[in-house]
């Protein structure tokens, strides 16, 4: 028995079938991750991709997307699809970066404790990436409204940014990113591939 089916679709439960290749599991519920012919057979249903490789973005998957907001301790970002080669990778939710928060003990001191404390708590996080930015994550948790995305690993972090002054090019120079016109400076987690378009393109082929 066979039936197309689109990414996302419900192809079946996991009281029926055992999860195959090109599906996915979300509460019990069985579902394609690629367009192509669902096929149930052994007890098992599997999805054969039709043409086009379609994959839905899943945990432990690299995606690219651009910062959007940066409120308190969340940073926002705009997961784009990408289009390479016979593959798609398809995003349907947005992503977040959580920023490390201070540790339960150190919160709980720092609300009894003395100036001291106090100016520690002030000081402004050194945020890994800025509003506008292009950036390169991996999926850490697949949630049911956004991607939480992580930028630990060398390849992850900031790939490509403009000047906050002049909105030129910046170029990544010793761990920091400078402007190449105006000279300007800004701090951020960049990645390894930072402005190479095509090695970040072999990650995905
Ligand atoms: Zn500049």
């Amino acid at each position: 028995m066979e039936n197309f089916v689109m990414p996302g679709e419900k192809v079946a439960t996991e009281e029926e079938f055992v999860a195959g290749s090109n599906t996915f599991v979300e509460e019990g519920v069985i579902y394609s991750s690629v367009i192509g012919n669902a096929v149930k057979e052994n007890g098992a249903v599997s999805v054969s991709a039709a043409g086009r490789e379609i994959k839905i973005i899943d945990k432990n998957m690299l995606v690219l997307g651009t910062v959007t907001d940066d409120v308190k301790s969340v940073i926002f970002v705009k997961i784009g699809d990408i289009n390479i080669d016979r593959k798609d990778y398809l995003a349907l939710k947005d992503g977040k970066i959580i920023m490390d928060r201070p540790r339960p003990g150190r919160f709980g001191g720092s609300r009894e404790g003395g100036r001291g404390d106090n100016r520690f708590h002030s000081e402004r996080p050194v945020k890994p990436c800025a509003v506008g930015d292009t950036i390169l994550a991996r999926v850490l948790y697949n949630d049911k409204d956004s991607y939480t995305l992580s930028l630990n690993g060398n390849e992850t972090g900031v790939i490509y940014a403009k000047c906050d002054e002049c909105g030129s090019d910046m170029l990544s120079e010793n761990n920091s990113l400078v402007c190449s016109e105006c000279g300007h400076r800004e701090q951020r987690k960049i990645s390894s591939l930072y402005n190479k378009p095509e090695d970040i393109k072999k990650l995905f082929v």
